[in-house]
């Protein structure tokens, strides 16, 4: 049975959704989601005993007053956030990319919340879950919904895009994330562009970055709106330096960041394009971006025992990884070491691409180069300058005992999965 309206009429009364009864908030409909370890209809009763209004579950050996049996709870959760986006009928931007989309999500926020009621995914809840969750966080009240969407495979976006059916969208980039999973590159730039090919469907429009060949290509004939450095952009948006943080000019103004890395050009004036497309003030977009700081392990800049510390631990692939280690080059003329984790879900072209990262760092000539996981630590051997370690134990040991060594200037990069957090702990 799947009765949405009828599953809607007790959502609005409700305080919102759970899939966790961890955190379950009394009066609220727990979703019994499954997972790799766990089976959320096992959760169910323990969620109604923690106040929990409704539990939907897909167990039919379940009974219980208070529980809606549904044939799948994953698929009910996004026709309930579907039918919701069709009932609060706000525009919704979403967007994708294979990096800055969290960044570039909030700084549109920050932006568009000057002059506009505006809401965005919390965090990263980017994917078929999380998608969903945020769309039913979203209420007509609002001006604006912002929907960052994630994706690994072919298919996804598409997917996410039907459940949320924005009306505008961007794609930060196309760049080599989630290799293993899109099938290389092609099936990156395939598989990102399902959002353009919802948006043409649908009379959406596009933003896009006019410096970006590949975008031009695939937005220019279609409803868009489109920033960059060039002069034929719609709004014109010119990189100053990042050193080490990023400052752009826009009209007659200068605005002064507190991110760093060049990259963050690209996510800083796709947020200030979003903005003045839908008129906010100039000078309040700078206030936006001026105030705006880096999230969490994205990018930021610590002191620690006299040492400056860049720390982008939060994930890496090839694209990111390379941008890092340039970026990060140009904004000292001191010493440099660099600390890389493996970058994971490279696929086939994995050795290929982290002896690329070491041939780079050799060019770029860092006094140190210090890596590790399964992929760099195999790479390392053909480099005399690089120091390899299989684990990020293994490298912390490393620095614990030879950290008055390391340069002053340190860039710790790595994937999500190698905690490069915790080499913290030893400098
Ligand atoms: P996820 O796939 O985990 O959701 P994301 O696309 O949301 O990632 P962010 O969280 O904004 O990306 O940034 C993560 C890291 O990606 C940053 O710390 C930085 O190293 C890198 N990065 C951010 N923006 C760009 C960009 N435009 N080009 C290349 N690398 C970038
Ligand atoms: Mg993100």
């Amino acid at each position: 049975m799947k009765d949405i309206p009828h599953l809607y009429s007790r959502f609005l009364v409700s305080s919102g959704v759970s899939t966790d009864t961890r955190k379950i908030e009394p009066n609220s409909i727990f979703f019994a989601l499954k997972g790799d370890n766990f089976d959320g209809n096992s959760y169910a009763d323990k969620a109604l005993e923690h106040g929990a209004l409704l539990a939907v579950i897909d167990d039919k050996t379940q009974t219980g007053e208070s529980k809606m049996l549904v044939d799948d709870v994953l698929e009910t959760l996004q026709d309930l956030a579907n039918y919701h986006r069709k009932q609060i009928k706000i525009p919704i931007i979403a967007i994708t990319g294979s990096n800055g989309k969290t960044t570039t999500k909030k700084l549109t926020h920050e932006v568009l919340s000057k002059e506009f009621k505006v809401k965005a995914t919390l965090g990263n809840l980017n994917n078929h879950i999380g998608v969903p969750l945020t769309l039913l966080s979203f209420t007509a009240e609002l001006d604006l919904g912002i929907v960052e969407m994630g994706a690994n495979h072919q298919k996804e976006i598409e997917a996410l895009c039907k459940i949320a059916e924005p009306n505008y969208g961007l794609i930060t980039n196309f760049g080599k994330a989630h290799l293993e999973g899109f099938g290389g590159i092609e099936g990156v730039i395939k598989g990102k562009s399902e959002l353009y090919d919802y948006l043409i469907e649908h009379d959406g429009l596009i933003f896009f970055n006019r410096d970006d060949d590949l975008q031009v290509e695939k937005a220019i004939k279609h409803k868009n709106y489109s920033i960059g450095e060039k002069p034929l952009s719609d709004c014109q948006v010119i990189f100053k330096e990042a050193r080490p943080f990023v400052t752009v000019e826009y009209s007659n103004l200068t605005i002064h960041s507190k991110l760093i890395g060049r990259y963050n050009f690209k996510n800083i004036s796709a947020a200030i394009g979003i903005g003045r497309y839908f008129s906010v003030d100039k000078e309040e977009i700078k206030v936006a971006i001026e105030e705006f700081e880096p999230e969490e392990m994205r990018s930021q800049i610590l002191k620690k025992e006299g040492k400056n510390i860049l720390l982008d631990a939060y994930n890496a692939n090839p694209t990111s990884m390379e941008a890092a280690l340039r970026s990060f080059k140009q904004m000292e003329s001191g010493p440099q070491s660099v600390i890389l984790g493996d970058m994971f879900e490279v696929g086939q072209d994995s050795s290929q691409e982290h002896l690329h990262i070491l041939e780079v760092c050799k060019t770029l000539d860092f006094d140190d180069i210090l890596v590790c996981g399964e992929h760099f630590s195999e790479a390392a051997s053909a480099f005399d300058k690089v120091k390899g370690f299989k684990t990020t134990e293994e490298l912390k040991e490393f620095v614990k005992t030879n950290k008055t060594q390391l340069s002053s200037n340190i860039l710790i990069k790595g994937s999500r999965g190698m905690k490069l957090e915790s080499i913290l702990d030893v400098i």
